[in-house]
């Protein structure tokens, strides 16, 4: 008798724990994968959905789902948790987008996609109850005028009206800051929006045109002998900061656990600015390689970059502090590890 009544209580106990529950939506690509491996480290069970299953390493998610968010059906199915119960937190980082290469050059695909992915996930939340969203923006929201000059480019959160993003992208995200903002005063729903700065790290795309500068720089410095050169777009005198991909993950864990029912946008990002040849050369240090930058025509993107921490410090009394060339050594390591592989086969 005291044996049925212990295994009754084992049955039940999964129903009563207080696991917290969370669907991150583009669990299969860079920020998201590694978003998916914080929340399991923290205890969460966690459903991922994606077109795709994270490329460099299986998916720590409890559950993965492959489904196309731009898909009303599809979307309900996966935001709805259990017929009881509603997801805690839903993080919504899918979106069509790449590096500045890509993001130039297919504006319809990328402002429609995103914006059906952000339409449908937002109203399924609403839906199906979900208690808290965050929406990943980006730092290219910001106006072009404030952009021009890269020793001082300015990026304070209030400075992003009147608007003038420099892409399409930008204007996207703009867009969808205000519709996740839109629900908030009209329904009620808790929602969190960072804008992200250049995130960078191990296990994010590192060729094949998406890539983004300092993963395309660690593969060029890798893949050339010492003494020869590299590929530049540009000048090379335009400047951005690039922020290491865990600080990413503990800025958008702060911002969640941050129990007050409503909060600004915030920056996440680094204010250790650089220029993109001062990047080049920081990574040709790392790989112990002497290197020439050959300067050759292609897009750019704004001037000047740089994220403005004073709100996030002042709102999460918390700002990243990794140092760009710490965040380098690991990921310049780790995509030297995949060229290596890929010239071996
Ligand atoms: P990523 O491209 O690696 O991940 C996005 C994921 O969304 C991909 O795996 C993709 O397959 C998925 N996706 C696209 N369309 C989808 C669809 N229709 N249905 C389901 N999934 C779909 O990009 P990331 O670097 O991990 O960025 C994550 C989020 O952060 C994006 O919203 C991006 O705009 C934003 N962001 C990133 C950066 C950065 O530097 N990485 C900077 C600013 C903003």
């Amino acid at each position: 008798m005291k044996c049925k009544f212990l295994y009754l209580l084992l049955f039940l106990m999964p129903l009563q724990s207080n696991t917290k529950t969370a669907l991150v939506c583009g669990a299969g690509g860079f920020i998201g994968s590694h978003l998916v491996k914080r929340l399991k480290s923290e205890g969460y069970f966690v459903r991922g959905v994606d077109l795709k299953y994270p490329e460099f390493s299986a998916s720590a998610a409890d559950e993965f789902i492959l489904a196309d968010l731009r898909d009303t059906v599809q979307t309900n199915v996966v935001v709805k948790y259990r017929a009881e119960n509603s997801f805690d937190e839903v993080y919504q980082l899918a979106a069509n987008m790449g590096g500045m290469g890509y993001i130039a050059s297919h504006d319809a695909e990328i402002m429609h996609d995103s914006g059906l992915i952000n339409l449908n996930v937002l109203e399924a939340a609403r839906i199906y109850g979900v208690k808290k969203i965050f929406f990943s923006s980006s730092a290219c929201i910001y106006p072009e005028y404030n952009q021009m000059d890269p020793n001082n480019p300015m990026c304070a959160e209030a400075s992003a009206y009147p608007a003038a993003p420099d892409t399409e992208y930008g204007w996207e995200k703009l867009f969808s800051e205000r519709l996740y903002k839109s629900y908030a005063r009209d329904y009620g729903m808790i929602i969190r929006i960072a804008r992200f700065h250049n995130i960078f790290g191990p296990e994010g795309t590192w060729d094949g045109g998406k890539e983004k500068a300092p993963a395309a720089l660690c593969r060029k410095v890798s893949m050339i002998s010492n003494g020869e050169s590299i590929e530049i777009w540009g000048d090379g005198e335009q400047t951005r900061s690039f922020l290491y991909i865990e600080e990413c993950l503990n800025g958008i864990r702060r911002l969640m656990e941050d129990p007050r029912p409503e909060l600004p946008v915030l920056n996440i990002g680094s204010e250790e600015i650089i220029t993109i040849n001062n990047l080049a050369q920081m990574i040709a240090e790392i790989a112990d390689k002497q290197i020439t930058l050959t300067h050759i025509k292609g897009p750019q993107g704004v001037r000047g970059r740089n994220s403005d921490n004073s709100l996030i410090q002042k709102t999460l009394n918390w700002a990243p502090s990794t140092k760009l060339k710490d965040g380098l050594v690991q990921t310049y390591a780790w995509i030297n590890a995949q060229v290596q592989k890929r010239q071996a086969k």
